[in-house]
C-alpha cells in the first residue's frame, strides 16, 4: 500500500483544478491579468500597519502580543467589530463573535460544523470557488440555491433523503458576490430565509465584499434581516462570515464570524482543536488599524474600485461582441460575462493567453456541476485605466476571432 492508497475518502474530493494550472501561467511579463480576485497592493494601509506592528512589539505589549491568546479572539477587535455590526443592523455582544483566520477558515470549520458525508448544501450555480474547496472535504452534496420560488423546500428536502442526508446548509455571498458581482435584493433575502426555515438548515452569509459598495442602495444583511424577524440574534440560523481582507489586508489572514452562542460555543471549540487561536500580532494590528482609520481608508478603496469597474464596463460597451452580455456590479471587484452558448471560456483562456497575453477566470471553475461553460469572471481591481482599456479591446479581439 502506498499512502495515497490509504488517504481518508475525503482527500479524494480535494483536487487541483485546471484553471488553478492555468493560472500560474499568470506571472508572465507583460501579461494583462483579469483573473485574481485579490486587492490592489498598492492600497494596503502599509505605514498604518509598520507603525500598529511596532506598537504591538513594544516593550510594554511583548508579553501579550507574542503570547497565546483566547480562541474566541482578542477581546478588544471584538468590540469593535459588535460596534461595526450595530451600524449595519446586526446587535450583537462579544459572545457572538469568534476571531477566524480568514474567513476561510469560517467557511471550513461551517463545513466541518454541519455536514456529514452525504447531507445537502445548497449552493448558487455559479458560487464562490473557495466556498465548494472548503466544504468538498466534508463530503457533502450539493444542490442549486434558488430563491425565485422555482424549487419548493419540499423538492430540496426530498432530493437531499434520496442522498441519504438532509439539507443543512444554504451558502451565499449576498453582496457583490464572487464570481457574478450581484447582490440580493430584500425579497431575496427574505425569500431565503422563508425556505430555510422550512428546510430547518442554516444560511452561511458570506460578507467578504459587502463593505464595497460604490453605488445603489445598501441591503441589510440577512442576519439584520433574520434578527428583525425574530427580535434576538440568539434565535437565528443565519451565520454571518466578515473579512478584513478586501479592506485592510488578505496577508494578516482575519475573518471573523457573528452568529447565535451556541454556534459559537462549538465553532470556538473547533478552533482550539484546529490552530488554538488566530495570531495574536495580528489581531492587535488590525484592530489598532481598523479603529484609527477603517472608514476613510473604505472610502479611499471605493473611489479606487469605482473608478476602475465604470472604466470596465464602459470598455465592454466598446469592445464586446453584440452576442456577449455581463453583469452590472454596484460593489465589489468582478463582473460576469455570459458568452454565446457555443464559446467555452477555458479555451478562450488559452487563446487569450497565447494571442493577447490577457487573463480571466473560465466561470466553469465555480459551477459545483461542471457546467456554465460558456461564462467568464473577470477582475478589475487590480489593473489600472490604461490596463483595463486595452485589455478589455484584445479580449474583444479575442472573441471575434473566436
Ligand atoms: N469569500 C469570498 C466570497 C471570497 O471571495 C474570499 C476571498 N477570495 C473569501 C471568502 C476568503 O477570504 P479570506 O479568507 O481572505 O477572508
Amino acid at each position: 500500500m502506498t499512502l495515497p492508497q490509504i488517504f481518508a475518502s475525503r482527500a479524494s474530493r480535494m483536487t487541483a483544478s485546471e484553471i488553478r494550472e492555468l493560472l500560474k501561467l499568470l506571472d508572465r511579463p507583460g501579461l494583462i491579468s483579469f483573473a485574481g480576485g485579490i486587492p490592489d497592493p498598492a492600497l494596503f494601509p502599509a505605514q498604518q500597519f509598520a507603525a500598529a506592528f511596532a506598537r504591538g512589539l513594544a516593550p510594554d505589549q511583548q508579553a501579550q502580543s507574542l503570547q497565546y491568546s483566547v480562541s474566541e479572539g482578542y477581546l478588544p477587535l471584538r468590540e469593535w467589530i459588535v460596534g461595526e455590526m450595530a451600524k449595519i443592523g446586526v446587535p450583537c455582544s462579544v459572545d457572538n463573535i469568534l476571531i477566524t483566520s480568514g474567513s476561510q477558515q469560517a467557511l471550513d470549520y461551517l463545513g466541518k460544523l454541519f455536514l456529514s458525508p452525504g447531507d445537502t448544501a445548497l449552493v448558487g450555480w455559479p458560487t464562490y470557488l473557495g466556498a465548494l474547496a472548503a466544504f468538498n472535504a466534508y463530503e457533502p452534496r450539493y444542490d442549486q440555491l434558488s430563491v425565485t420560488g422555482n424549487r419548493t423546500a419540499t423538492s430540496y428536502a426530498t432530493g437531499a433523503e434520496a442522498a441519504g442526508g438532509q439539507v443543512k446548509l444554504a451558502y451565499l455571498s449576498a453582496d457583490f458576490a464572487n464570481p457574478t458581482g450581484e447582490t440580493l435584493d430584500q425579497q431575496g433575502r427574505d425569500a431565503l430565509l422563508d425556505l430555510a426555515e422550512e428546510l430547518g438548515c442554516a444560511v452561511v452569509e458570506d460578507a467578504a465584499y459587502q463593505s464595497l459598495r460604490y453605488d445603489g442602495e445598501a441591503v441589510p444583511p440577512i442576519l439584520a434581516t433574520e434578527i428583525a424577524r425574530k427580535g434576538s440574534i440568539e434565535h437565528c440560523r443565519t451565520i454571518f462570515c466578515g473579512s478584513f481582507s478586501k479592506t485592510l489586508s488578505p496577508g494578516l489572514r482575519l475573518g471573523w464570524v457573528v452568529a447565535a452562542k451556541p454556534v459559537i460555543s462549538q465553532l470556538v471549540l473547533m478552533k482550539q482543536a484546529a490552530d488554538l487561536h488566530t495570531a495574536t500580532l495580528n489581531q492587535m494590528a488590525v484592530h489598532d488599524v481598523a479603529s484609527r482609520i477603517f472608514d476613510s481608508h473604505v472610502e479611499t478603496l471605493r473611489g479606487a474600485y469605482q473608478h476602475r469597474r465604470d472604466v470596465m464596463l464602459e470598455a465592454l460597451q466598446i469592445h464586446m461582441p453584440e452576442s456577449v452580455t455581463w453583469t452590472r456590479p454596484e460593489g465589489g471587484m468582478f463582473i460576469w460575462l455570459t458568452l454565446p452558448a457555443g464559446i467555452n471560456g477555458a479555451e478562450l483562456l488559452e487563446r487569450s493567453l497565447d494571442s493577447v497575453g490577457v487573463a480571466f477566470v473560465p466561470g466553469v471553475a465555480f459551477f459545483a456541476d461542471k457546467s456554465g461553460g460558456n461564462t467568464i469572471r473577470l477582475s478589475f481591481s487590480c489593473s489600472n485605466e490604461a490596463q483595463i482599456n486595452q485589455g478589455i479591446r484584445l479580449l474583444g479581439q479575442v472573441m471575434r476571432g473566436a
